[in-house]
């Protein structure tokens, strides 16, 4: 690798960058040596870095720092108070961090399968898993998987009590019904006793496609205050025999409908809330709309427990939930790897790099904030503000680590050196807060 270029460089002004780009003064700084201890060995592949070098660097921005707290405009959201469960090992509710679920795609009682998905779904982050008890077959099959399962498990259940007395009795960490779909007032409360006494949560799942007739005609449709009243209703069932661990979920395909609903649901309960757009649609689509109507709640502090409803493989649901949870400062963050848009001032290719960039880091589990700048105009300014950032120009790339300036390189060398310094920023942080999956953060 060759080092492009350490004569020192002066830049000013307040440029426009999409209506994000900030002012950035700077003024010539000897930085120490790249080579001097701070980075290894002081080469990089087959090159040597500079000793030292003179360079611009913009100081007029703050320096954003993974150790420092966070300054109040980054703070969470202000969460709704709710009453806290406990799905297994796994609380909801209360103040307790927000959890990732999903749904297996498996049929339940091919359980090598289910546990096969069951485990992926672990490796990607989820924290509650949910499978689907349509026959006798799979709920006989709840004892292994519950057993087997690195994750709590909730058994989806519709109309047949008998399963979701299987379920409680098979070990599951929770079950999901409609009491109103169970109908009989006796075996509501036989499933209320039974869960009680192992201390499980029973969720309610209301959607569009299951709200009563008499609702439907009260409310002339599929409405906010239908869904809640439905809802209510079935929690209400579990009340009257004597059970209060119930989550709630109001899911509607419509993210503004949704929305609404759940509003409207928070301000009538305290019961903790699961959040999510039902039958979002395939990926792009529905990663777009759950963003959307999960991401619109959390944003207000409404929200206890997420689920991703996606056509595609359940991991994307969990990628898709984390990432809601990490945008909102909701869960630590891993690797962040932020890039402009690029526009005609960019002399990079910023889109490759970026996704290049994103592709080889991909494993690491850190919070690790790398940006991908495509001009030396602006580009200083954003990637200062990132742990480590590449503002590029002329073929060329400004590395930046921690808001200071390094060195130059050419592009052919910035994935390589990006990748080199935040694998090594990434082991250091390992090595400080001891090596472990991202903590979840209230
Ligand atoms: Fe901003 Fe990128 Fe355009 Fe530079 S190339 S002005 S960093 S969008």
């Amino acid at each position: 690798m060759r080092i492009a270029s350490d004569e020192p460089r002066r830049f000013t002004g307040q440029q426009s960058h999409g209506g994000r780009c900030a002012t950035a003064t700077t003024e010539v700084m000897r930085i120490a040596s790249a080579s001097s201890g701070d980075h290894g060995s002081g080469s990089l592949g087959s090159v040597a870095l500079p000793s030292a070098l003179d360079l611009a660097v913009p100081t007029s921005l703050p320096i954003f720092n993974t150790a420092a707290p966070a300054p109040p405009h980054l703070a969470p959201p202000v969460r709704r108070a709710s009453r806290r469960i406990s799905v297994g090992s796994v609380p909801v509710g209360g103040g307790s961090p927000i959890s990732v679920q999903s749904m297996t795609t498996t049929p339940t009682h091919d359980i090598d399968a289910t546990l096969q998905q069951i485990a992926a779904l672990n490796a990607a982050g989820i924290d509650i898993v949910r499978v689907a008890c349509p026959r006798q077959e799979d709920a006989d099959a709840l004892a292994t998987i519950a057993a087997k399962s690195t994750v709590p498990i909730i058994a989806d259940i519709h109309f047949q009590w008998k399963y979701a007395m299987a379920a409680i009795e098979a070990g599951c960490a929770g079950v999901r019904i409609n009491p109103g779909n169970i109908r009989k007032h006796d075996k509501v409360k036989l499933i209320g006793d039974a869960a009680r006494e192992r201390g499980i949560p029973i969720r309610i799942g209301v959607n569009g496609g299951s709200l009563e007739d008499v609702l439907l005609a009260k409310h002339g449709g599929v409405t906010p205050e239908a869904l809640v009243e439905s809802a209510l209703g079935e929690a209400g069932l579990l009340e009257e025999v004597g059970f209060g661990d119930t989550k709630i979920s109001v899911k509607h395909s419509d993210p503004w409908v949704m929305i609404q609903t759940y509003r409207l649901l928070a301000e009538r309960c305290d019961y903790p809330l699961h959040l999510g757009v039902t039958e979002a649609g395939p990926l792009k689509t529905g990663v777009l709309k759950s963003a959307i109507g999960i991401g619109t709640l959390l944003a207000e502090g409404i929200g206890d427990t997420i689920r991703v409803s996606l056509s595609a493989d359940p991991v994307e649901e969990v990628k898709a939930g984390i990432g809601i949870l990490e945008a909102l400062h909701l869960r630590e963050r891993g690797l962040d790897v932020v890039s402009c848009p690029s526009c005609g001032r960019a002399e990079v290719d910023v889109y490759t790099l970026a996704e290049q960039v994103q592709a080889a880091l991909e494993g690491i589990d850190v919070p690790l904030r790398v940006a991908v700048m495509g001009c030396v105009v602006n580009g200083p300014g954003e990637a200062r503000e990132a742990d480590l950032g590449v503002a590029a120009g002329k073929g060329k790339g400004q590395i930046l680590q921690r808001g200071q300036v390094l060195f130059t390189v050419q592009e052919s060398d910035i994935v390589e050196t990006l990748v080199h310094f935040a694998n090594e920023m990434a082991d250091e942080i390992r090595a400080e807060r001891g090596q472990g999956a991202p903590v979840v953060v209230a």
